[in-house]
């Protein structure tokens, strides 16, 4: 099947001719676009209009095709490897990885990458000229919908496990903002300033985290 790349991911696509007199979209279960083409169009035009619309047509690809694509793949930092039976810790290959039954095996796993990544991030921030995150408490949990929170007063931070699915960059985005917390608690134009120094390509990171997930 064809594929047309949206936020950098290759999401395939089915081209159907119809007498239509408008191209329609449909988001398929099994993992991909089929378009209907309008009998004024061609294949060209529709995949103008994909890219043009690229964050809402990923989020609605996300939304209504991946799930059951999701059962056979597993996603670490963003690279998707197969999902195969395991029954010991998670071993992974070039493009597999083998997973146990166990839910608390995989939990444990998903945890400890996350917290090793973010002392990374910690040691690469800790000299970044605006914050003092020295003595923060990063923890990382499975949340629903938020990303990070930050008790400033506390010096706490936490991180949602989930985003070890995603590339690291939204994960590096997200500690940048919750540590900018550390110093404006609402999002006032002072604290975008701020992370605007740290991050100065937040507003496309965020765009696509929003589209992500
Ligand atoms: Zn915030």
């Amino acid at each position: 099947m064809k594929a047309i790349r949206l936020n950098g991911r290759e999401v395939p696509y089915r081209v159907t001719a119809k007498n239509n007199k408008n191209t329609y979209y449909y988001f398929k279960r099994d993992g991909y676009i089929q378009i209907n083409l309008a009998h004024n169009q061609n294949e060209r035009d529709a995949l103008n209009y994909i890219t043009a619309n690229e964050t809402t047509f990923y989020r609605k690809y996300l939304k209504h095709c991946v799930r059951t694509v999701d059962d056979s793949v597993y996603r670490l930092w963003g690279k998707e490897y197969r999902r195969m039976r395991g029954d010991d810790d998670l071993i992974f290959s070039d493009d597999t990885v083998r997973i146990p039954d166990d839910a608390t095996r995989v939990t444990a796993f998903e945890k400890a990458a996350m917290t090793e990544y973010l002392s990374e991030l910690v040691d690469r921030y800790m000299d970044n000229g605006f914050i003092d995150i020295k003595n923060i408490t990063l923890r990382t949990r499975y949340a629903k919908t938020r990303h990070g929170s930050c008790n400033p007063r506390l010096r706490t931070i936490n991180i949602n496990t989930h985003l070890v699915h995603l590339d690291k960059r939204y994960t590096e985005y997200v500690f940048l903002h919750e540590i900018c917390h550390l110093v404006h608690a609402n999002h006032g134009p002072d604290f975008y300033d701020l992370l605007q120094r740290l991050c100065p390509d937040y507003r496309v990171i965020r765009r696509e985290l929003k589209a992500l997930w």
